[in-house]
């Protein structure tokens, strides 16, 4: 494979040539979402990145097998009230089945992310569905002596393990200053020390979710699930894991010092990480009263929005950052990437209906080049943007009939946006038929039914005009007549 892709990989700290381990198969694994509730943008920001990064594999010819998996029960992440499972209190306050609480969340990621256009992972692995694996992976940690049974729960031994291995190469902590700053948690009493973390935990009597193991009826550690599902699914070694950078320390570094204990050596070539979103400056969260869900922005109802904002505006506002950068979310800075979002699309719809002249006047630059290089310099997003802006100008000056482009060049252009734009930022522009033959479809329909009804005012057929309207609001549709026509869409 020809390319020149090169990735930050934060083991190294530094810029690499990507080389897969098996140039058949490139092995990718992101830690998913735990579905404790609705989507909102801590999730858009990883699976967008990731996204590009599966999108950008496959445009340069590799098969990957992206595998992103469900953090769904019975984990360590309790509610900060009371310690409780937040799916189990979820599942016992609304009289539902743990099951039932995850499903719930996991359609509406779903939905969400089918709306911001990331593609499906090849496998998206639920931890709950791998207890006998995730037990078999504890059984090989204690053989190798990097664990202990204390209580029916089993822990890693990090001081042990930190002898022979560095625990802490991945976030670049050392393992007296984590001691001092590990806090006293559930089941402190029971360690050896309290940077050890578990693989096992006996459940008490009031959870919901257990099961059966050689040393207790109990749950899995969280760091467990995802060694254990990436090697299963990816093999003992494979090139890339990504996620938030929140996840670098404890989460990835637990999940290299389980790897080494297991297997007696690491799984991941390239480990990746998107930097955080804050929103007006601060972190989001619950407390700062800024929690705003996919679905608030897709429908403007946060009081911090003035408006709704489409889920394409979303995806290309967290696309003109680079992933390793901050990202600080504001009204205003939505509503200026709404803005340059519409101007691109201008541009390329004006690119559809540009005429080519027998020569062009102008020497275009070679954006095709320009925007594999930045793609190629880790994903660099804002780049690629920032050139598309760029071929936009003289789409538009070509328009104006300031310049004139021969058909080649209006080809290449052409090209270029159905590539950068299309393919690899997977950004749907409004009115762009590469859409799916079903979304074309209905759009023509609504548009004929639309015609329809302007036919009907023009003949003063109000009976029939009126019908139209009002059906089509019932069925969650809006109607804006304005003076350029008739402009529609869904509520
Ligand atoms: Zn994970």
């Amino acid at each position: 494979m020809e390319h020149n892709l090169t990735l930050y990989n934060s083991l190294t700290r530094k810029k690499e040539k990507f080389v897969p381990i098996h140039p058949e198969i490139v092995g990718m694994y992101v830690c998913g979402p735990t579905v404790y509730g609705p989507g909102h943008l801590g999730h858009a920001r990883p699976a967008i990145t990731f996204d590009i990064l599966f999108r950008y594999l496959r445009h340069l010819g590799y098969k990957v097998r992206y595998v992103r998996n469900i953090t769904d029960v019975g984990h360590l992440e309790h509610d900060a009230d009371d310690g409780e499972d937040k799916v189990a209190k979820k599942a016992r306050i609304e009289q539902l089945e743990p099951m039932e609480v995850v499903q719930m969340y996991l359609n509406s990621y779903h939905k969400d992310m089918e709306a911001l256009n990331v593609l499906p992972p090849s496998i998206e692995p639920h931890a709950s569905g791998h207890i006998i694996e995730q037990i078999n992976y504890v059984q090989k940690i204690l053989d190798a002596g990097y664990a202990y049974i204390s209580n029916g729960s089993v822990y890693f031994d990090v001081e042990k393990y930190n002898k022979d291995h560095h625990y802490g190469k991945l976030s670049g902590r050392n393992i007296e200053e984590t001691v001092a700053n590990t806090r006293n948690l559930d089941g402190q009493d029971e360690k050896r020390n309290p940077i050890d973390f578990a693989l096992w935990k006996c459940a008490s009597p009031e959870h919901i979710m257990h099961w059966p193991s050689p040393w207790s009826e109990g749950f899995p550690g969280w760091h467990l699930e995802c060694s254990t599902m990436g090697t299963k699914y990816l093999g003992e070694t494979f090139d890339i894991h990504g996620g938030g950078m929140d996840l670098m320390f404890p989460h990835h570094e637990c999940e290299i010092a389980q790897s080494v204990a297991a297997c007696g050596h690491e799984a991941v070539k390239y480990w990746m990480h998107n930097n955080m979103i804050t929103i007006n400056g601060k972190k989001m969260g619950k407390s700062y009263n800024n929690f705003i869900t996919l679905e608030e922005f897709f429908n403007g109802s946060h009081p911090l929005l003035s408006q709704a904002y489409s889920p394409m505006v979303i995806r290309f506002f967290i696309l003109q950052a680079q992933y390793r950068s901050t990202v600080d979310f504001s009204n205003d800075a939505l509503l200026a990437s709404e803005k340059a979002l519409q101007k691109l699309t201008d541009g390329y719809r004006r690119l559809q209906n540009l005429l080519p002249a027998e020569a062009s006047t102008v020497e275009l630059p070679d954006y095709g080049k320009l925007c594999y290089d930045a793609m190629d310099d880790d994903l660099n997003t804002p780049v690629v943007i920032a050139h598309l802006f760029d071929a936009c100008k003289y789409i538009n000056q070509a328009t104006d009939g300031l310049i004139t482009l021969n058909a080649e060049d209006i080809a290449k252009l052409r090209h270029l946006f159905d590539v950068f734009v299309g393919e690899i930022l997977g950004v749907k522009m409004s009115g762009e038929s590469a859409d799916s033959g079903n979304n074309k479809a209905y759009e023509q329909a609504v548009d004929l039914l639309m015609e329809i009804r302007a036919n009907a005012k023009a003949n003063k057929d109000w009976a029939t005009s009126d019908l139209i309207r009002d059906k089509m609001a019932a069925f969650g549709f809006n109607i804006k007549d304005t003076k350029n026509g008739v402009e529609w869409s869904l509520k």
